[in-house]
């Protein structure tokens, strides 16, 4: 027997699933809807983690989905500190780490993804940070004192990112990755050589085609990171960009259909494999109208989008997800890119206008059709690679 019973369950505090709340108020649902987040903060957007919010120019306050009394003012009921520990969905019934059971109508599954650690010599010791939530840039922050050294592990947005603001904030930074260029698996090498020009100009050291092979440190300190190729890089901090995991474990558990992209398995409208129970954000794996089959994306747009779908299916109204997915990422006010796709992979590229003069669009072709689209400061060639991807799945982008 349940303590108490909600319309709708939201499980997973972060941007998916706020914006699921939002519209279904938005939609004019009257039900009760209860939220519930690990973490010590309301629903915010993780993106200034890495960018306004680690350089001090946001506040925390900033990056919150929406103020503190919105959750109130909309009646959705925002349990912050507390996991779903159970999901019992033959009987539609939630444990909470309360100990408190709420049963639910419908419910939705947003609960993201951890950071994927690497487990090497000398993980344990003290200034090697991992970067997802607020707490961690606020260390990251605490530790990134002006003439103070950093080596960040990873080639992507979150390193490449992380990279620039310390850089601001007048660290000393050093970049080991897998890749030869930074954002080469995503974007390949024309588009990546063009950021890493971007970050060597602003006195980043990039050391590409290497892999990490541990740290050494002094006093329980990290002071060393060793590279497989045999660097030694000294340093007062390290980050590690090296990926995220989704997180499936309530899922699996529960019992849900998992997926060959590392998610849960979901139609086009998000619903799971059992009825009423729906999934949005990093770790979705949705039928993607605009793929033609089954899709798993971990960007801020795609968590937001699917958090209104997933609101409208709650409500019955039969859509299916068919938003193009977009990313942007930006190092520091040095670039910013915008991206379209994305790609399952490109056998060509387009370079329409200049990676000398810093404007350019690379498009993305597999056997001649377009796949994906980056763009650096042109937006219209960006919008009608978006438009494309969308009338060949009718979507409406
Ligand atoms: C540092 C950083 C920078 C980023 N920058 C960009 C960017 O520039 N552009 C871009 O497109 N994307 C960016 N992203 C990615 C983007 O932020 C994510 O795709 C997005 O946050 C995913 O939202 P989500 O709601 O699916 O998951 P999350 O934001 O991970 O939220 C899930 C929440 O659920 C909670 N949870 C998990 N299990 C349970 C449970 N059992 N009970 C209760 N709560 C639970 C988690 O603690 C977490 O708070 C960035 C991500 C990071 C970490």
């Amino acid at each position: 027997m349940a303590d108490r019973h909600v319309d709708v369950l939201l499980i997973g505090g972060g941007l998916a699933a706020a914006n699921c709340a939002r519209w279904l108020r938005e939609e004019g649902f009257e039900g009760s809807v209860t939220l519930v987040g690990r973490e010590p903060d309301p629903p915010y957007n993780r993106p200034p983690c890495s960018k306004a919010y680690l350089t001090g120019k946001d506040t925390r306050e900033d990056a919150y989905f929406r103020p503190n009394e919105w959750w109130e003012e909309q009646s959705v009921e925002l349990l912050t500190k507390t996991s779903v520990m159970r999901l019992d969905l033959e009987d539609r019934v939630a444990g909470l780490s309360t100990q408190e059971e709420v049963s639910f109508d419908r419910a939705l599954l947003a609960t993201g993804a951890n950071v994927r650690l690497l487990r090497v010599e000398g993980t344990g010791l003290d200034g090697i940070h991992y970067l997802r939530a607020l707490g961690n840039a606020d260390a990251i922050r605490a530790d990134a004192q002006p003439g103070r050294r950093a080596v960040i592990v990873g080639g992507s947005y979150i390193a490449t990112e992380v990279a620039a603001s310390l850089t601001v904030l007048g660290v000393e930074c050093t970049l080991l990755m897998q890749e030869d260029v930074v954002h080469e698996r995503s974007f390949g090498a024309t588009a990546g050589g063009h950021f890493q020009r971007v970050l060597e100009e602003h006195g980043v050291t990039i050391h590409g085609g290497d892999g990490l092979a541990g740290f050494e440190g002094a006093d329980g300190r990290v002071s060393r990171v060793v590279s497989e190729g045999g660097l030694v890089l000294d340093c007062d901090l390290v980050v590690m960009g090296t990926g995220a995991v989704p997180d499936t474990m309530l899922a699996k558990r529960a019992g849900l259909e998992l997926g060959e992209r590392g998610g849960v398995r979901c139609s086009a409208r998000l619903e799971t494999s059992v009825a009423g129970v729906f999934c949005a954000g990093d770790m979705c794996e949705y039928d993607s109208p605009i793929h033609g089959g089954p899709m798993r994306i971990e960007h801020w747009d795609v968590a937001f989008n699917q958090g209104r779908t997933a609101a409208l299916n709650i409500l019955g109204r039969g859509v299916d997800h068919d938003v193009v997915p977009y990313f942007f990422s930006d190092l520091a006010d040095w670039a910013s890119l915008e991206y379209v796709g994305p790609a399952f992979g490109w056998d060509s590229e387009e370079v329409l206008g200049s990676l000398d003069d810093g404007e350019f669009a690379v498009r993305y072709l597999r056997d001649g059709r377009l796949a994906a689209c980056l763009s650096v400061g042109r937006s219209d060639d960006l919008e009608a690679a978006r438009e494309e991807l969308a009338a060949r799945a009718g979507g409406a982008g």
